[in-house]
């Protein structure tokens, strides 16, 4: 049977999606690209963000329509979604899908499948301890970079946030295993690895920590780039900001997630660390490794945040000056600690207020970081041909991780170049190649 698959969210889920094509290819099922002519449409899904929730719900009624007046495919909601959900769904499990597959459950999806296509509504939101699928290789889509999960599940049980419930406890692969993954991807011509994890740099196998795992994979043969996504500010220690600095295939960006500003509202997102001590690791970031690009996500309007308290990451947010930013309202997730313990008391309105405002304040920083580069020189690697505005046009990435724009000209996607910046905007960099 044909199955057509839809990813939403996350780079984790990206990943899983790659396991869950993998899987099932092995048992005889095979893929389409788009619905029609699909008898299975999967739909692994992000309960992140309230509102993705709802869309889930509004996308499935809309492919039921589609297929109104032909064979009905069957639906699978898999993902953060259906473990989030899973109480409702046992209650009901016609809801508004077929069947129902939590994040620690792909390894039954073909069974599942069976059992679906019997109209048997079956579900597992089943979480494990143990799994981290390390004895499957993902089916990956053709690029220049390949996701490689080293870690799965979270143990922080920041206030406002679901993973935990939805993806369970922490546990990492082995560096064996990782190392033979990542062997084997340049094997096949992936220059770069994202190491992936909900919380990368609590990594830990058997005494193995995030840096010696980061060391291990930069001495594999061929692998010209590494990244990696998303570390936690509280587990930073010296020896990695020291190898990130020092190793030049690892790339020099870090994804350092704020939040916020203000110490009352980081204590009540459970995230242990002041602001002060966010700055103090900027500041030792910046002196180990001054090329640094530093980028984050921050929630505005959390329970009880007064405007004072937002003006405090307002002026996070201009010392750090950050490559670019993320930025969320906040949104009661069912289940977390804050949608028990604190009223959701900003106004919409307010919010909205402070994102406009703080993303004004972010465009103009990223534009000045950005316009600073031009006339310099770069190395980037050519990622794809064919950009937003052009098909003609190359998408580059520095291994700061800014999308640089080139004319079209003679490269091939996996390329490494050295570029002059043109010209800059606050979320991209037009280059030309340097000639000889
Ligand atoms: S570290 Fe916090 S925000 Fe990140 S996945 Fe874990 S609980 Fe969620």
């Amino acid at each position: 049977m044909k199955i057509f698959l839809r990813t939403y969210g996350c780079q984790m889920n990206e990943y899983d999606s790659e396991l869950i094509e993998s899987i099932l290819l092995a048992d005889g099922f095979s893929f389409v690209d788009s619905e029609e002519g699909a008898d299975i449409i999967l739909l692994n899904t992000c309960s992140v963000r309230d509102n993705a929730q709802r869309k889930i719900k509004g996308e499935i009624h809309e492919i039921r329509h589609r297929f109104k007046t032909t064979k009905q495919p069957i639906i699978g909601l898999l993902g953060c979604i259906a473990s989030h959900e899973k109480e409702k769904l046992t209650q009901d499990k016609k809801f508004y899908a077929d069947f129902f597959a939590g994040p620690d459950s792909y390894k039954k999806l073909p069974e599942l499948l069976r059992q679906a296509i019997k109209h048997l509504h079956p579900a597992d939101f089943a979480l494990s301890d143990i799994e981290t699928y390390d004895d499957i290789y993902p089916k990956r889509k053709p690029g220049v970079n390949a996701w490689v999960s080293i870690m799965r599940g979270c143990n922080n049980f920041c206030s406002f946030c679901v993973v935990p419930y939805t993806r369970g406890r922490e546990r990492s692969r082995s560096p064996e295993n990782i190392i033979e993954e990542v062997k084997r991807l340049v094997a096949e011509g992936y220059p770069q690895v994202t190491l992936l994890g909900q919380n990368v740099n609590s990594y830990n196998f058997e005494g193995v920590n995030f840096t010696q795992l980061l060391s291990q994979v930069s001495k594999v043969d061929g692998l010209r780039r590494i990244r990696f996504m998303s570390p936690h500010p509280k587990d930073f220690p010296p020896d990695l900001i020291e190898l990130i600095a020092s190793d030049p295939k690892i790339c020099k960006h870090i994804h350092f997630p704020l939040q916020a500003g203000n110490d009352r509202i980081l204590k009540m997102m459970n995230r242990h660390y002041t602001h002060k001590q966010f700055l103090d690791q900027v500041v030792k970031f910046r002196k180990k490794c001054p090329n640094l690009a530093i980028t984050t996500d921050i929630i505005v309007g959390f329970p009880t945040e007064t405007d004072e308290e937002f003006e405090d990451t307002v002026m996070v947010i201009k010392t750090v000056e950050f490559d670019a930013a993320f930025i969320f309202n906040y949104s009661v997730r069912e289940g977390t600690l804050a949608s028990k313990q604190y009223p959701d008391d900003v106004l919409e309105k307010e919010k909205t207020r402070r994102i406009v405002l703080l993303n004004a304040i972010q465009k103009e920083i990223s534009l000045n970081k950005n316009q600073a580069l031009i006339g310099t020189i770069q190395d980037v690697l050519v990622e794809q041909k064919g950009t937003s505005k052009s098909k003609e046009e190359w998408e580059a990435r520095t291994d700061t991780n800014k999308l640089v724009i080139l004319p079209n000209g003679k490269y091939n996607a996996g390329d490494f170049l050295q570029v002059r910046i043109t010209d800059a905007s606050s979320y991209i960099l037009k280059a030309v190649p340097v000639t000889s």
